[in-house]
């Protein structure tokens, strides 16, 4: 992870949030390889859930809402993680992540010392801790001007159900989906990306019939899987986790959290959940806005149900990295070689082009000719002409560019073609400049 988390800084992906004053803790900025692999797992997301079926409608709600939303949605009294604090150093821990509480008697297990300052015995009792962040909406200060930065995207599609329906007019089952950013006061960030206090969410709501939950729970699993498959995750590394009944949220029926193999630990990636009635039901009661739903088929008139498939954009670039993070020898003369095996779905360059010699005239305009056209049909092209040929291919490696394009002498002086050289074997073959984009396969 150290070693990820060097090249991630090194090369331009993400650094701490506010390096220059030392970071804000659970806060990471995307530099710009980063914003570029970031956009292309919410474009690969966006394309699948969206603009590739016909019954999603996309959504972009305000991050800000009216606090009665999270009064209705359970938040305000219960979107809590238990807390425990030592009262020596004051270290705030989560009590379920260094501890354990029983089932009988809910009474927590502890450590014998504080993880921290390693003092005995002086824990103060646990208590639930709210990780909404609180702010005042407008000038005054007081309780009425409070609201929250949503936690979750889900509720901003649940409150603009009804303006989809009555615009758009569609038929059960239909879904909305949205990208955005949530906000979580997340008592120990950690990992890196994986837990932080700003991140961001790609969720879908989508409504049906209660007798059809199970057939679209099913329908979903299977297309989240297809999602892993798309960013190129390995397989063997995902897996399937049924929350236990006693487990499960207070909205939720059923739910599989899809969990990846993280150098730290097998960790929730996504989540999918029914969530029942619940959200539309408790909105109705709280706005007094009928929410339901007339099925002109059967006549009847009722409350959609909702599977909701829960992504997190952050997760997922943190999963690709860790996933394509690969060490082997092909640096030559014995050293070893750094790079990022990443899909081309998703890799921020898809495709490098180099002059092999930066003073050659002759060369570079062919190769800014090469990477012009490319990038007519492939937006993300890179164009590199800095340091000798052996550096350039070291640092495409390392930000996880799936080929480099090079125009030689023989590419101007004969005619056949540029090589193109593979990122994962380091072979080179020959290509007519024509057959380019055929020949380069970047996938989605
Ligand atoms: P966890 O149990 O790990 O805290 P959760 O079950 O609370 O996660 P959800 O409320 O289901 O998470 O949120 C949906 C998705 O949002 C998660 O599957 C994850 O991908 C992402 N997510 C949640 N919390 C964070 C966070 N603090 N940092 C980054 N991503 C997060």
């Amino acid at each position: 992870m150290d070693a990820l988390v060097a090249l991630c800084k090194r090369r331009g992906f993400i650094f701490p949030g506010s390096d220059i004053y030392g970071g804000l803790a659970g806060t990471w900025d995307y530099g710009p390889l980063g914003v570029m692999l970031k956009n292309n797992v919410k474009k690969l997301w966006w394309k699948r859930f969206v603009e590739d079926r016909d019954d999603m409608f996309g959504v972009d709600a305000a991050i800000l809402m009216n606090p009665r939303a999270w009064e209705a949605s359970g938040h305000v009294g219960g979107f809590a993680d238990p807390m425990v604090e030592c009262k020596k150093c004051n270290s705030r821990f989560r009590a379920d992540q260094i501890g354990s509480q029983s089932k009988d008697d809910k009474s927590w297990k502890l450590p014998d010392a504080c993880l921290n300052c390693k003092a005995k015995g002086a824990w103060a009792p646990v208590a639930q801790f709210n990780m909404m962040f609180k702010t005042h909406v407008g000038a005054s200060q007081d309780s009425a001007s409070v609201s929250y930065l949503r936690p979750e995207t889900a509720q901003g599609m649940f409150v603009n159900f009804k303006n989809v329906l009555d615009t758009q007019h569609p038929k059960l089952p239909f879904g909305m989906a949205q990208i955005g950013k949530a906000f979580r006061n997340e008592i120990a960030p950690r990992d890196f990306l994986f837990r932080s206090r700003e991140f961001e969410q790609m969720e879908i709501e989508y409504f049906v019939n209660p007798k059809a939950w199970e057939k679209t729970f099913e329908h979903f699993l299977e297309q989240m899987h297809g999602f892993i498959a798309d960013v190129g995750l390995t397989k063997a590394k995902v897996s399937d986790f049924e929350v236990a009944k006693e487990d499960l949220a207070h909205y939720s029926k059923r739910t599989i959290d899809i969990e990846f193999e993280y150098p730290f630990g097998k960790k929730e990636l996504y989540g999918l959940a029914y969530r029942t009635d619940f959200d539309l039901k408790q909105h109705s009661e709280f706005s007094k806005v009928d929410l339901s739903y007339y099925d002109e088929e059967s006549k009847e008139r009722f409350i959609p149900h909702c599977i909701e498939p829960s992504f997190g954009v952050d997760r997922t670039v943190l999963a690709a990295l860790t996933d394509a993070y690969t060490e082997d020898s092909l640096g030559g003369e014995g050293e070893k070689r750094v790079y990022l095996r990443l899909s081309p779905n998703i890799a921020p360059y898809r495709v490098a082009v180099f002059p092999l010699l930066r003073n050659k005239p002759a060369l570079v305009e062919k190769a800014r000719e090469v990477y012009k056209n490319l990038k007519k049909v492939i937006p993300n092209v890179d164009f590199d002409d800095n340091g000798n040929i052996g550096k350039r291919y070291r640092r495409q490696d390392e930000i996880g560019t799936p080929y480099c394009v090079t125009v030689d002498f023989d590419t101007v002086e004969k005619g056949t073609g540029v090589t193109v050289r593979d990122r994962d074997t380091g072979k080179q073959e020959r290509v007519k400049i024509e057959e380019l984009v055929g020949y380069l396969r970047l996938g989605k």
